[in-house]
């Protein structure tokens, strides 16, 4: 298990000093950590949310998995700005971060992104063969693998049966996982130890080379001298009910920031370093997510293999890719239409449902304000073109299911009744208000971009906060494009660029 130290039980002012520290625990920091220890760094990593070992994860139920390890509950929204659904956006808070509760899907940046990157951002130096060393040190480190067919869920089956129908190239997932049983609980942490996120590999690999990890422990303000970044600030959870109360300070000759997108930019604002690009916070993408429920005739037991394991990009030139999901059968009940008896009639045909997802490779819109207490406030305004894309992804996801057979479609529009196929058809989805869409994200990147310049971005491309020294970024903050697929590896690949980069990098004297 992680040596991880609480704050929780901590009395009175904490001072450290370190050589670097990170802020987060997640897919990058978590990365950034361990390829610094390991290098001979001391290292200290700091974490707002609890440290649950993998163990326990599985003794939780949903509802307390949602409490104690995801942020917020899972309630974070950002505010839909004109004709934009209100998002629904996920995130870890616990440590490892995001990476602990995902579906373990893992992508490459995919080609025509990076060609982005190259053409219209001018990083011509991050090319597939490049990044090369990083994503084979990532895709060791965390064993991405490929999901066999045999561990697909019979209501992925459905749907992939259905979507070839239509003409769709459906291609196996490849997922970070290592003896993996299919028990369908990734989301709420793996019990089985088998989802390599970073709490059970780059961790404690960091901790054994002598990082220190601290848990419940909420870092506020990067300290500063002059435009050099000397350490951070903050609280302890070590208050009544868990709340911030005693002061820390680590001193360091490295600071890196891995708080994630909506984090992140928030520090370096409220440490005073907004940059000559005015961007930070801004250029958020989140991936707008629609699900689509299907009723089969037969039992599906959605629920039984692997949650995620195939995918298509068949329609990426219009900018969606849909991907196989699953929700665990009692928050699926709870979102089923209709009262009393006939929520409960619906609630029984659970074992019946398939579900698959549909995201949009979004141009961003979106922006992270700082609220009035320690929480950030998000919007997006969701460009025309993708606005568009909704209903074509819901059409789609419908199409698909009842080409397998399926008797009844639930679709993300709010209020809407179950439809069987001309129900389905007849409905006007173009004309659905965005406020009666159910839209969700997991996946918010950008608000610190990388780029060429310091008049566009906010870090350079191995993460270096512009005009300041001693200042990084490793997280999604800095994926300066919306990926079109689910970006833990992306970021994890970044992270080790950035490491790396520091590793060889001397610190100012
Ligand atoms: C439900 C869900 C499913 C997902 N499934 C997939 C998937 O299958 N495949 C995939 O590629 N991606 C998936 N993702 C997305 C992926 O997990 C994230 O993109 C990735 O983990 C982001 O990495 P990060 O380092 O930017 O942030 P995170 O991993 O979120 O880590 C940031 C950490 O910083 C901590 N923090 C924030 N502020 C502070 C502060 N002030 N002080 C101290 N600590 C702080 C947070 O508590 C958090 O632990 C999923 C995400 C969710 C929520
Ligand atoms: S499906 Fe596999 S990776 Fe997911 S929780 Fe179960 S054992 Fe872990």
């Amino acid at each position: 298990m992680t040596p991880v130290e609480s704050c929780r039980t901590k009395e009175g002012r904490l001072e450290i000093e370190a050589d670097v520290v990170v802020v987060g625990s997640g897919a990058g920091g978590a990365v950034i950590a361990c390829e610094l220890a390991e290098a001979g760094h001391k290292v200290v990593v700091l974490e707002e949310g609890p440290f649950v070992p993998a163990l326990e994860h599985g003794q939780m139920r949903p509802s307390e998995s949602l409490r104690h390890v995801w942020r917020g509950g899972a309630f974070t929204v950002a505010f839909g700005l004109g004709d934009t659904p209100h998002i629904n956006v996920t995130m870890g808070r616990v440590v490892g971060g995001s990476s602990t509760v995902t579906g373990g899907v893992c992508f490459r940046v995919p080609g025509q992104v990076l060609s982005t990157w190259q053409r219209e951002r001018g990083m011509t130096h991050l090319t597939e063969s490049a990044l090369e060393p990083y994503y084979a040190s990532v895709e060791e480190a965390v064993h991405v693998e490929t999901v066999p067919v045999n561990m697909r869920s019979k209501s992925t089956e459905h749907f992939v049966r259905g979507a070839e129908a239509r003409g769709l190239v459906m291609k196996p997932i490849a997922r970070n996982t290592d003896g993996c049983n299919g028990c369908g609980r990734c989301n709420f942490g793996c019990p089985h130890v088998a989802k390599m996120s970073v709490d059970v590999t780059y961790l404690p690999r960091a901790a054994a080379k002598g990082a220190r990890i601290f848990a419940d422990c909420l870092v506020e303000r990067v300290i500063m001298k002059g435009d050099r970044a000397v350490g951070v600030e903050g609280r302890m959870a070590n208050g009544k009910y868990g709340k911030p109360k005693d002061a820390f300070v680590v001193r360091a000759k490295r600071v890196v920031l891995s708080a994630g997108a909506a984090y992140t930019p928030l520090l370096l604002r409220r440490s005073g370093i907004t940059g000559v690009s005015n961007q930070t916070g801004k250029n958020v993408t989140v991936h707008p997510g629609f699900r689509m429920i299907a009723r089969f005739s037969d039992e599906v037991r959605g629920w039984a293999g692997a949650m995620q394991s195939a995918y298509t990009d068949s329609l990426e030139h219009e900018g969606i890719t849909l991907m196989g999901l699953f929700v665990p059968p009692a928050v699926l009940a709870a979102t089923m239409p209709g009262q009393g008896p006939e929520l409960l009639r619906r609630a029984g045909t659970v074992k019946n449902l398939a579900i698959f997802g549909g995201i949009i490779h979004d141009e961003g819109g979106g922006r992270v304000w700082p609220g009035f207490g320690r929480e950030p406030i998000l919007t997006y305004r969701m460009a025309k073109h993708d606005r568009a894309l909704i209903p074509r992804v819901i059409r789609e996801m419908g199409e698909a299911f009842f080409a397998a057979g399926a008797k009844e479609v639930f679709t993300p529009i709010l209020g809407a009744p179950g439809m069987d196929a001309d129900a389905f058809r007849a409905f006007p989805f173009e004309d659905v208000k965005s406020r009666d869409i159910e839209c969700s994200s997991q996946h918010p990147l950008g608000s610190c971009r990388m780029g060429m310049t310091p008049e566009h971005s906010v870090v350079d491309t191995v993460g270096k906060v512009w005009d300041t020294r001693e200042l990084y970024v490793a997280d999604g903050s800095m994926v300066p494009t919306s990926l079109g697929v689910n970006p833990q590896l992306a970021i994890m690949t970044l992270a080790t660029r950035v490491a790396w980069h520091l590793r060889e990098t001397p610190y100012l004297s």
